[in-house]
């Protein structure tokens, strides 16, 4: 099984590229975003847990999505690998990643981040706001928390998947079939 992310600031275009991305390599796209949007829309004890956190740009708890993602290795089994999208997003969630892969004797395959400058996030996001109604998209100091939080506890990251030589680039800007082209050359190359 394969097993990549697709990282980057929000607005970077995780979504966009990741569902094309999935289909082209049939991969299961996992967002944990989404997830939590459904269980937010159901009404769930999850979703209640997660929506305050949400509309405030703040992070839900490691368990909480380490949860999601445990269930959804699970639960596909007919695909080639997984594109996890919106996760991780801590370091203890990277950790604990590593560790469910590797009670399985697998691995993540390759990091492919997407890499766009703050101002550029924050035109995508107030243009996002309008096509999704998505509440966390909408107020500015709830944009800008998130991207605190993603400089704060996501970045990181970045130096951690260096290390272990999975780390690759792709700057997401130009048009969504030019970054997807650029993402597709880059996963062929691995
Ligand atoms: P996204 O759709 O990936 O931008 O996620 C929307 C919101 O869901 C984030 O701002 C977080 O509040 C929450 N969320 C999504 N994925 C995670 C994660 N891996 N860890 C913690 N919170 C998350």
């Amino acid at each position: 099984m394969k097993y990549y992310i697709i990282f980057g600031p929000p607005g970077a275009g995780k979504g966009t590229q990741a569902a094309p991305l999935a289909e082209h390599y049939n991969l299961k796209h996992i967002s944990t975003g989404e997830l939590l949007r459904a269980e937010i829309a159901e009404g769930s004890p999850l979703g209640l847990q997660a929506k305050a956190l949400i509309e405030n740009g703040q992070l839900v708890p490691d368990e909480v999505v380490e949860g999601m993602i445990a269930r959804a290795f699970g639960k596909y089994r007919d695909v080639d690998g997984f594109l996890l999208d919106g996760f991780p997003r801590t370091y203890t969630q990277a950790i604990d990643l590593d560790e469910m892969l590797e009670a399985r004797d697998e691995a993540i395959t390759a990091v492919i981040s997407l890499m766009i400058p703050d101002e550029t996030v924050k035109q995508r996001i107030a243009h996002r706001a309008i096509l999704e109604n998505r509440q966390d998209d909408a107020r500015e100091e709830v944009v800008q928390n998130r991207i605190d939080t993603y400089h704060r506890q996501t970045e990181p990251l970045i130096e951690f998947y260096k290390q272990q030589g999975k780390y690759h680039e792709v700057e997401s800007l130009g048009t969504i079939e030019e970054v997807g082209a650029k993402i597709r050359a880059l996963v062929d190359s691995l």
